[in-house]
């Protein structure tokens, strides 16, 4: 094992500070500096990753973690746990990153950034993981929109697949964006997102928080393949953004784009060809698809006819959002295409 090596923004502690366990969100800042990592031992020594709050807004995966280190507060984890507290700045604010900074989800180890401090920072984490033999990581996330619970993976692996279906019977397999702590994760051990609904409702603690005691008490991940009748599994073919110069709300006043305000309810539901999405300029293409591999293939999901944005192919669209914000900052959805594991 080498020496452990430093990030100036990342703070690394081996037990849990005063008032951590009963903090808002918003107040995380009060208990820790900035981002932290804390590591605590089990009576398996080869720990469970897990981060959260990467996404300042996303809180489900911190209150799960509260309620899961509660429960183990005097009794002994059954596995070791190593917690990633991510960007704290911005939960205090509620948001998803403040203006200026990175997106912590797209700095890890395959980022195009990786100049960044922390960018830097992340690789401290997955070489300090790597170090400590980790047993499995676990992202926990929010969507903004209306989505179900599902769990995704960058590596098409049977313990991958595994680790998903403990969480949802949804999953889905993703190459871009580049620079997720996943796809980071996925190189040393078997590695999942998870999309825990929308922040702040109590069902999506409790289940996380059930899930990951299921986690530290795994003994190991079969390495056979989830039966196919316990599986939807669904492969991301186009990301979708707003074009950086169009203007768009949901409010039906002036813009180059007006998308309809009931849009999040298709998310994983398969979309027939022809459907609206919202009033555009004719002639203007005011989105953008990009596949995997980053090319511009928005000819083949959408055309403007007669003012209106159609889908011009048969998909099933995740993480539709109304929030503008979100919008401009991430993306406007992600388009899957049904596949098989
Ligand atoms: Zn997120």
């Amino acid at each position: 094992m080498g020496t452990p090596l430093n990030s100036a923004l990342l703070s690394q502690l081996d037990h849990l500070p005063e008032g951590l366990l009963t903090v808002a969100p918003n107040d995380v800042y009060r208990v820790l500096a900035g981002p932290t990592l804390i590591h605590l031992p089990g009576r398996d020594q080869r720990p469970l990753f897990v981060s959260v709050l990467q996404h300042g807004n996303e809180t489900t995966g911190f209150l799960a973690v509260q309620l899961l280190l509660q429960k183990y507060e005097r009794r002994q984890l059954p596995r070791g746990l190593s917690i990633f507290f991510g960007n704290i700045e911005a939960a205090r604010q509620g948001l998803r990153r403040l203006d200026g900074q990175c997106d912590y989800n797209r700095v890890w180890p395959g980022t195009a950034a990786a100049e960044l401090p922390e960018a830097q920072m992340m690789q401290v984490i997955v070489d300090e993981m790597a170090r400590r033999r980790v047993f499995a990581s676990v992202d926990l996330h929010n969507n903004t929109g209306t989505n179900p619970y599902y769990a995704c993976l960058n590596k098409l692996d049977h313990r991958f697949f595994q680790l998903a279906v403990l969480f949802s019977r949804l999953v889905v397999f993703f190459v871009r964006p580049k620079g997720v702590q996943s796809a980071a994760f996925a190189t040393i051990c078997p590695a999942v997102t998870l999309e825990c609904g929308k922040p702040g409702q109590r069902h999506g603690v409790e289940y996380a928080l059930e899930y990951l005691d299921s986690c530290l008490h795994l003994s190991e991940l079969p390495d056979h393949p989830v039966p196919a009748h316990d599986i939807d599994f669904f492969r991301t073919v186009a990301q979708v953004h707003v074009r950086d110069q169009v203007t768009f709300n949901f409010q039906s006043s002036a813009a180059d784009l007006i998308l309809n305000d009931d849009l999040d309810r298709m998310n994983f539901t398969e979309i027939p060809v022809g459907t609206e999405w919202g009033t555009a300029h004719n002639g203007v293409m005011p989105v953008l698809a990009t596949d995997a591999s980053g090319h511009d293939v928005t000819d083949a999901y959408f055309a403007v006819n007669e003012g209106k944005l159609i889908l011009t192919r048969k998909v099933m669209p995740s993480s539709l959002t109304l929030d503008e914000r979100i919008i401009r900052q991430d993306c406007l959805c992600y388009l899957m295409e049904r596949s098989s594991p």
